[in-house]
């Protein structure tokens, strides 16, 4: 199964990708968690990304092509992939069809993840992340002991692209260039809205009925 996740930042796709990926054995694949990994490691896509991630804008599509390609390629994504975050652009989109396309492959659903503007900005500013992965919210979805992780008891931080000015610019992105895509899957009969205004279990719930319908 290939399903991709749409929605703006702080729609809750890491924390839905991490539930569908455990419950339907799917590959999470998230461009935005390879591209901080090429933060940490310093590779030259890290050093260019970083620049366009820390002003909140979307770093340029022949940059994510080649990483999206390999990691498409690998044994594990064979039998089917969720891609969080990816694509974010009608471009990536038409990309990641032409790959689909020459590996005989075809995406099986994209859930869009409907959040209003004000609760994504909550979302948004009460990330907590850990370096293991884990992600966490200080209210909705707060650890069991403030500031440390559940799984690791590493210490959590706060995503320096989750600061006020930085939130502004990539809901704006979004709305500029990702929101299109609605319309490009709809227009495919490929489109599921699924309103993520709800709790964690209660979106989970929804996303589990629609992937076991299909
Ligand atoms: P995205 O990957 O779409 O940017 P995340 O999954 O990281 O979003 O979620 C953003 C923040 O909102 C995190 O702090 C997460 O714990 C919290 N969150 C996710 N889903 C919900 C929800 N349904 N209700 C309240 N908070 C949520
Ligand atoms: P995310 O972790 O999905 O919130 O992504 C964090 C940041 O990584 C985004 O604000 C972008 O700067 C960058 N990014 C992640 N995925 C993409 C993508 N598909 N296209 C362009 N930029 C991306």
């Amino acid at each position: 199964m290939i399903i991709i996740l749409l929605g703006p930042p702080g729609a809750g796709k890491g924390t839905q990708a991490k539930k569908i990926s455990e419950k339907f054995s799917l590959p999470h694949i998230s461009t935005g968690d390879m591209l901080r990994d090429n933060i940490i490691r310093n590779t030259a896509l890290g050093i260019k990304a970083k620049s366009y991630m820390d002003k909140g804008e979307l770093v340029p599509d022949d940059l994510l092509l080649d990483i999206i390609k390999v990691r498409l390629s690998e044994p594990d994504c064979s039998s089917g992939f969720l891609l969080d975050g990816y694509p974010r652009t009608l471009a990536q989109a038409d990309a990641l069809g032409k790959i689909l396309d020459n590996t005989g492959k075809e995406i099986d659903v994209v859930l869009n993840i409907h959040v209003d503007d004000e609760e994504l900005i909550n979302r948004l500013s009460g990330r907590r992340m850990c370096s293991c992965g884990a992600s966490y919210h200080v209210l909705f979805n707060p650890p069991k002991k403030e500031g440390i992780c559940d799984s690791c008891n590493g210490e959590l931080y706060q995503r320096n692209d989750d600061t006020p000015e930085t939130v502004k610019n990539r809901l704006a992105a979004y709305k500029k260039l990702t929101e299109p895509l609605i319309d490009y899957y709809n227009k495919k009969a490929l489109l599921h809205t699924i309103d993520g205004g709800k709790d964690i279990p209660g979106i989970f719930g929804d996303i589990a009925k629609v992937l076991e319908e299909i």
